[in-house]
């Protein structure tokens, strides 16, 4: 690690570090009760609102994933984080406009919120013109509620551009991107076991036409746990290990 402004003070440090204590404690616990290898499941740091002295700070302490919602933000902050040294795996998990992709595909590792056929191809696109040595890790994020107005391709829904089939072939087809799994948020006002219920049966069917793709992220700070027992594979924590957002996005 260079010397460079992303530092933090030792206070921030020891509370960084005792959160990620509590929720490693809480993966190994959760893995424990469902027979699972602590080895299938990535913890994703989501570093949304908090600064990249933050994210040097958790990749010292042996983070390897940050996951990031607006590119605004996690543009400039990939390139702070890059700048002392350190190398993350970066996620994008929130919604993203075509009009980011090409900004996303330059610092992103991996996209977890492909949820149409249109934004897919915009991404494909973009990710060859950023001249990546590897292409795009994908997830397509579903919908468990099905819900259209809502963020997510539908799983029961025959639509050419949000219908999960059709995203799925349209990231499997590109050439600059790699289908990897799928994502999921639990819906407001869903018990997480419902929610992930049905997640599970849905991406058991999506793995008939890809087998490849076995990724299935899922699981928050308040559900992590539901989601490990119904097979996440990445859990997305943000308040749990860095503390409460000072505004709810
Ligand atoms: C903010 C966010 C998270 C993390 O939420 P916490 O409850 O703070 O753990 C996970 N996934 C997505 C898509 C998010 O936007």
């Amino acid at each position: 690690m260079t010397d460079t402004a992303a530092t933090v003070r030792p206070e921030r440090r020891a509370e960084l570090a005792a959160g990620l204590a509590r929720v490693r404690a809480r993966i190994a616990d959760a893995c424990a009760a469902a027979g699972r290898d602590r080895s299938e499941v990535t913890l994703v740091a989501v570093t949304k609102t908090y600064p990249a002295g933050d994210v040097v700070a958790l990749a010292g302490l042996g983070v390897t994933d940050v996951g990031e919602n607006r590119d605004q933000e996690a543009a400039p902050k990939a390139a702070e984080v890059a700048a002392a040294g350190v190398s993350p795996r970066w996620h994008f998990i929130g919604q993203l406009q075509r009009n980011k992709c090409r900004s996303v595909a330059r610092y992103a590792d991996v996209v977890q919120s492909v949820d149409s056929v249109r934004l897919a191809a915009a991404l494909d696109a973009a990710a060859a013109a950023a001249g990546r040595d590897r292409p795009l890790d994908v997830l397509v994020q579903v919908s468990i509620d099905g819900d259209p107005a809502r963020g997510g391709a539908l799983p029961d829904s025959a639509d050419p551009d949000r219908g999960l089939g059709p995203v799925a072939e349209a990231v499997a087809g590109a050439g600059a991107l790699r289908l990897g799994g799928l994502m999921a948020v639990a819906p407001l006002g869903w018990e997480p076991d419902r929610a992930f219920t049905r997640l599970a049966e849905v991406a058991q069917r999506f793995r008939v036409r890809h087998p490849e793709a076995t990724a299935l992220s899922a699981g928050m700070s308040g559900d992590l746990e539901t989601a490990i027992g119904y097979g996440a594979t990445h859990i997305r924590v943000g308040s749990a290990l860095l503390g409460m957002r000072p505004t709810l996005r």
